[in-house]
This record gives C-alpha cells, structure tokens and sequence, in this order.
C-alpha cells in the first residue's frame, strides 16, 4: 500500500459500499481496524462485492436510498459519501438518480457527519475537469464543463456536491475533505458497465474485437484500486479539506489501452472503431504534487500490474 499517513477510526460509514471501490475501501477500513457502516441502495452496486464482509465482524450493511435518508444507529467518527453511478453508461441511464444522490444524498450524509461530529470524506471525480484546457489538470483549474450536455447530470452533480460540502464546512464548522478520484480499475468491476478497461477486459476474454471510441488517440490516465483506495485513506487522514486529486499522473491512450489488454489476455481480438460519445474528454491527467507533497502518497502499481490482476479477477469470474 502506498499510504505515508494513516489514522486509527472506530466507526467508518461507507456509502455505495457495495459498488466497485466502496468495495475495496470497505476491505481496507475493516483491515484497518474500524466498524464499517455500508449503505448502498444496490442501483449500481452488487451484493456480491460485500457477501464475504458480512462474516467479518463490525461489518453493518444498510440497503437505502441516501438521497431519502440515513439510517444510521451508531454515530461514525468517518463518513465517506461514495453513493453515486459513476459509469456513464449508468448515469445515462440513471439521469435523476445521479443528480440526487450528489444533492440530497451529499446533504444527507454531511448532516449524519455534523450530527456525529464526524469527519466527513466526498467522493468527487476529475470530471469536474470536464473536457480541460489545462493538461495536466491541478486542482486550482476550474474546468470546462457543459452545463446542459449529456454528462452534466454526473459532472454537475458532483460540482455541487463540492460547494455543498464547502458550504457545510463554513457554516457548521464540518470536518471535510473532497478527494477527486481519476479513472480507478481493477477487480469487482461490472463488464458490462462501459468504462474502457472492464468493456476491453471482456471484449477481449471472448474473443471480440474491442470497441475503440474514435481515433483512440484520447487519453485517460488508469489508477489501480488499491492505490486509490490507499489515497483516499491518506486524504482521510490528514486533516486536509482539499480537493485533492487522487489519480495515476500516467497517461495511455485508449488505442494503447486496447492493444495492451489484447497483449496481455494473450487474445486472437482485434479492434473495432467506434463512434466517440459527445463531450468525451479528449485527455485526462491528473496532477498530483499535492497529494505527493501533502499526504506522502503517490502509485504504486502500473498499468501492466494492474491490467495482470484485473485481468486474472475477470477470468475466475467469468470461468474462463
Ligand atoms: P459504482 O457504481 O461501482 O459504485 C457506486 C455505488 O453507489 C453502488 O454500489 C450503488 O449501488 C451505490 N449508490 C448509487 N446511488 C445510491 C444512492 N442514492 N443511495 C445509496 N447507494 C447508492 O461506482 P464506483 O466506480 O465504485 O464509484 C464510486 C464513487 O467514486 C462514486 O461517487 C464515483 O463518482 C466516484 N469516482 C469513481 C471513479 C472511478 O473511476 N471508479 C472516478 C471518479 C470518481
């Protein structure tokens, strides 16, 4: 793990922690020592990812809706809002949902947080970038977003998700954070659900050509969920209000992306070319010298590894 800063916590609340990385962060709380409090409303999340953590003792899983409420018995001392669709396949899909689950819900769960005086954690997005004009993006750039563009109902959302967080920290005296997560993968994500490494990891175990969006000169920069997992924990633990960006500073094509996963699946696939989706960013990199400088953190795990052991999750998974 790649975290300089922990901190001991008694009683972690985990929201969309039956998604991919509330998943993992889960894990990683319990290992850790603390209770967790999952509450995930299963419209993204897969039961499976928590089944093996209800043996575990101090694991509490709640099924609810955070944008109606949380209810939460015992008062957490880290409240972590990570309930949201987060694929854009899922946000499409689920326009109104998103776009409470980053309003009420984030109301909802800062209110659990001040009520318990706990510190509280928002799971924001490099999509607050939007389509950027600064490359690499630092946390100081505002970003290029369509307000009324197809993605908005995420971006947005996410973007008033970070000024009600904000706000609450200035009028209630909160103990907050915002950490902006860049493109995370690894294992328990769903291969249906849209996002490149998931859809070219399955596309490519079945021997399908893999859809490349455009020209696939397009970049994203890939985070290995441990580490991710491991710099949110360290943002938690510093007392830190941020934003700060938690991402893998390096960057891939998707073109890249595709041939690299046919290579290590060792697959017959080729590529197929697809129509890029409209307000596609056309880079995304994270700066992290924050997070470097600030919490000790950084990546550890390359995009070989990474692909290695997501890789080896899809196959066990898929029986292949
Ligand atoms: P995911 O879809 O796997 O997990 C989201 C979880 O939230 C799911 O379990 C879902 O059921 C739950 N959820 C959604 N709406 C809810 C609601 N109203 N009430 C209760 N539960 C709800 O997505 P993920 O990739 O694990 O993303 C988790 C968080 O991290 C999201 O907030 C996302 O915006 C953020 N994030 C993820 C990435 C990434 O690359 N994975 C990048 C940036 C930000």
């Amino acid at each position: 793990m790649s975290t300089a800063i922990s901190r001991t916590w008694e009683h972690a609340v985990v929201t969309g922690g039956a998604g991919f990385v509330g998943s993992h962060l889960c894990s990683a709380l319990l290992a850790a020592g603390a209770a967790v409090t999952c509450v995930d409303d299963f419209s993204t999340g897969r039961p499976e990812n928590v089944t093996p953590l209800l043996e575990r003792p101090g694991f509490t899983l709640v099924r609810a809706d955070v944008a109606e409420g949380l209810p939460v018995v015992r008062p957490p001392d880290l409240v972590l809002h990570f309930a949201s669709p987060a694929s854009p396949a899922d946000y499409l899909r689920l326009p109104l949902h998103t776009m409470e689950a980053g309003s009420s819900g984030t109301r909802n769960t800062l209110r659990l947080a001040r009520e318990a005086g706990a510190r509280f954690v928002l799971a924001s997005t490099s999509e607050v970038y939007g389509d950027p004009r600064q490359h690499p993006q630092e946390e100081r750039y505002w970003g290029n977003v369509n307000p009324v563009g197809p993605r908005s109902v995420y971006d947005e959302a996410k973007r008033f998700g970070e000024a009600l967080t904000t706000a609450h920290a200035e009028a209630h005296g909160i103990d907050t954070c915002i950490v902006r997560l860049f493109n995370t993968y690894g294992p328990r994500m769903r291969g249906h659900d849209g996002r490149a490494v998931p859809t070219f990891v399955r596309q490519a175990l079945a021997g399908e050509p893999l859809t490349v969006t455009g020209d696939g000169r397009q970049t994203r920069s890939l985070c290995y969920v441990d580490d991710t997992v491991a710099g949110v924990l360290a943002a938690a633990a510093h007392g830190m209000r941020g934003p700060v960006n938690i991402g893998n500073p390096s960057e891939i094509t998707m073109l890249d992306l595709a041939r690299l996963v046919i290579e290590l699946t060792g697959s017959g696939s080729g590529v197929h070319y697809i129509e890029r989706p409209v307000d596609d960013p056309a880079v995304r990199c994270p700066d992290i010298t924050l997070a470097r400088d600030k919490l000790g953190w950084e990546p550890r795990v390359g995009a070989e590894e990474g692909l290695r052991r997501t890789i080896a999750w899809f196959r066990a998974e898929a029986g292949h």
